[in-house]
């Protein structure tokens, strides 16, 4: 069997990046380039109405210029692409045809309105657990709601607690039932979601280690559930912290004064790389250093676990 760690950055190009991105990229990057793996690049533009090329070829221009790059993905091509969510919906739609096969799919018809107002306790991301309205729906019934609505497609999930060995966060565990409910697969409007492209696309360039946010830690369950159902092989996942801007807020593409523009224009990639690296454990203090310099000392031990107000740059 192929040992070779298989890492991957997977950013929306919704907006600049920033500084949490970044700080997610560089662990994302150390980890494989520490274990000798491979780097994958893949734009996640599933989204038409919030994604554009111009921003994709900017984050890769970013990345470039922090000293990270890739092997396989997004303007380097490769044996796993296209490398471009956008042009992946083959890939979804086979999957979602083996789950609607199994009987693991149905169509839900809720206006957001009757979601929320038949929604069981809201989960701990603010998001509302669904409450199964159109679970049970007969074919009649069907029938009568696909006159006036278009559905999005949701999968039955079991009552069940699911387990993630996180490499950074330890254990959490989530009853998938209770907290989150029948998730969707496939939007109104023909959009595949998020939890169903990115195992696919995962499991298809053969992706073994996840580094991302912490924010993301909550969707994991979701996604193992769909590995398991797929019978993909799961990944390692590493959740890594968040930046927080110092009222506690979280660092988003909204903080225009922390986005790649700003921080192009206040710092060296030396500079931003050895800021980054301190925040990461790497480093006693910020100083300035090349990317490639960080690698041979890196260490998943070193990187703290809890989320960091960013002081001093705001
Ligand atoms: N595309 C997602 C984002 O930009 C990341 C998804 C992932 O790493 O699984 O937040
Ligand atoms: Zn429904």
């Amino acid at each position: 069997m192929d040992k070779t760690v298989r890492g991957r950055f997977a950013p929306s190009p919704s907006g600049r990046m920033h500084l949490g991105n970044l700080f997610s990229a560089l662990l994302a990057w150390l980890s494989v380039r520490r274990a000798g793996g491979r780097m994958v690049l893949r734009i996640e533009d599933l989204d038409p109405e919030r994604c554009r090329e111009e921003y994709a070829r900017q984050l890769a221009d970013d990345l470039r210029w922090l000293g990270l790059d890739w092997d396989e993905g997004y303007e380097v091509g490769g044996p796993h692409g296209p490398y471009r969510q956008s042009e992946r919906t083959a890939c979804y739609a086979a999957a979602f045809h083996v789950l609607e096969a199994q009987g693991l799919i149905y169509p839900c018809y809720c206006t957001r309105a009757e979601r929320l107002a038949a929604s069981a306790p809201h989960r701990s991301d603010g998001q509302a657990v669904y409450a199964g309205t159109c679970r049970t729906l007969n074919e009649a019934e069907r029938a009568q709601l696909e006159r006036t609505r278009r559905p999005a497609w949701r999968v039955r999930v079991p009552d069940e607690v699911i387990t993630v060995d996180d490499g950074l966060q330890g254990r959490y565990t989530q009853p998938l039932a209770r907290d989150c409910g029948d998730f969707i697969l496939r939007r109104s409007d023909g959009v595949y979601a998020y939890q169903l492209a990115v195992v696919c696309d995962d499991a298809a360039m053969q992706v073994s280690q996840v580094v991302r946010g912490r924010d993301l830690l909550d969707s994991t369950p979701r996604q193992m559930y769909l590995y398991r159902l797929m019978g993909w092989k799961i990944p390692e996942f590493y959740h890594v912290p968040l930046l927080l801007a110092p009222d506690g807020r979280r660092l988003s593409k909204r903080e225009k004064d922390l986005d790649m523009g700003a921080l192009r224009q206040r710092f060296t990639p030396e500079e931003l790389v050895g800021l980054l690296a301190f925040w990461a454990g790497q480093l006693e203090r910020p100083e300035p250093v090349a990317a490639a310099e960080l690698v041979r000392e890196f260490d998943w031990a070193r990187v703290p676990r809890e989320d960091r107000v960013v002081t001093g740059l705001l």
